[in-house]
């Protein structure tokens, strides 16, 4: 891609950093050895292993015992659900909400195939759970509450904190997806009561395929994938140059954390008042609620956001339609059914998601051309 594009879809996945690049390409140069190896080689490569966790727990304000890495969110989830499971065969009850991502939601639905009581929490319509219906949700034979952070589709933030704080008054382990979270809000847990916590380096300029589950000190889920890495809690040789890169992003993500949501706020609102005021019938969802800095989940009356997705790419501008993992299907989001969007309006969402590459005159141009795109369109669908 050129430098003259315009990337808007960083919930998707973002650019890695220059630094994380750099790490991982001298890691696979000159650290090659298997962090398992009882020689220079393997020391070495652990020890890049052990640095790399440290930088993710200062990011998560954890203890680095509390980090083991993964191949990804997905996996991380699977693993904190599965393994509460596993840690509680007692306890057959599972909640959740309606607007999870489908690493969750879908995994959720299977195991009530397999005979595990599902809650699926509604949201209201801007995108969040109530927390009285959470307290009632909740019983003996809960096992575990899987809530998401922050919604990779809207970037509306969950109530997290009081919803851990419910589960844990009654003795019920909390996993939060705080995979678009991460990197992006001050994540800190040596202050909330979760048990555990996935991450995705990808979604904050580290590498794809590589991810973290904080599990809190004293949880000993049994592993899903078996093996003597991670200390037994993950099986599998580490993907040490991905580790590596996921550790760098941590850090700088850590250190620009503030000053990055600030001006990504600002860019966001700028983006969200210029499109209101060029186009009358365009609609922020979520904007009522809590959100991410970064995400706009925007709906255009009944114009198909994939003509609209279409329109955009010719003028060298990329964003999504609902969430990029769902790409390719033309159903409509479950995020924003859920939040009571009818099916054709959800259909004609677009989800603009910026980054610290963002810059004004980026969101300028978008606001330049999309009323004219917009208008043409109607035109057509009139
Ligand atoms: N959870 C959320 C909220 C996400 O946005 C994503 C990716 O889009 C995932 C989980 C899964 O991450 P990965 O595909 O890297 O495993």
């Amino acid at each position: 891609m050129s430098a003259s594009h315009i990337y808007l879809d960083n919930n998707a996945t973002t650019r890695p950093y220059p630094e994380c690049i750099e790490a991982m390409y001298a890691c696979m140069r000159e650290s090659y050895g298997n962090p398992s190896s009882k020689h220079g080689f393997g020391d070495h490569a652990r020890q890049l292993v052990n640095e790399a966790r440290a930088q993710v727990a200062r990011l998560l304000g954890a203890q680095v015992a509390e980090i083991v890495f993964t191949g990804g969110a997905t996996e991380a989830n699977h693993m904190a659900i599965l393994g509460a499971l596993a840690l509680q065969p007692e306890k057959r009850h599972l909640v959740v909400s309606a607007v999870e991502h489908p690493s969750v939601l879908q995994l959720a639905r299977h195991l009530e195939t397999q005979g595990v009581r599902l809650t699926v929490l509604p949201v209201d319509a801007s995108g969040c759970i109530n927390l009285s219906q959470l307290q009632a949700a909740l019983s003996e034979d809960t096992a575990l509450v899987s809530l998401m952070w922050a919604n990779n589709e809207t970037g509306v933030l969950q109530p997290v904190e009081q919803a851990a704080a419910l589960a844990r008054a009654r003795g019920i382990l909390f996993h939060t997806d705080a995979v678009q979270a991460v990197g992006k809000v001050p994540v800190n847990m040596s202050a909330i009561p979760v048990d555990m916590l996935s991450l995705a380096a990808h979604k904050f300029h580290g590498p794809l395929g590589v991810g973290a589950l904080f599990i809190r000190k004293g949880l000993k889920p049994p592993p899903m994938l078996f093996g003597h890495q991670e200390r037994h809690r993950r099986g599998g040789t580490e993907n040490v140059p991905g580790i590596v890169g996921c550790g760098v992003a941590c850090e700088l993500a850590a250190g620009e954390l503030d000053a990055s949501a600030e001006r990504i706020t600002a860019l966001r609102n700028r983006l969200e008042a210029g499109l209101l005021a060029r186009i009358p019938f365009a609609r922020v969802n979520g904007a009522n609620a809590p959100r991410l800095p970064n995400t706009s989940s925007v709906s255009f009356g009944g114009i198909p956001a994939e003509m609209i997705l279409q329109r955009l790419e010719r003028e060298r501008i990329y964003a999504s339609q609902g969430a990029a993992c769902a790409a390719g299907a033309t159903e409509p989001s479950h995020v924003l059914l859920a939040m009571g969007l009818p099916t054709e309006a959800a259909l004609a969402t677009v989800r603009f998601s910026l980054s610290h590459d963002t810059t004004e005159a980026k969101i300028d141009r978008l606001l330049e051309v999309l009323p004219a795109i917009l208008g043409e369109l109607a035109g057509i669908a009139a």
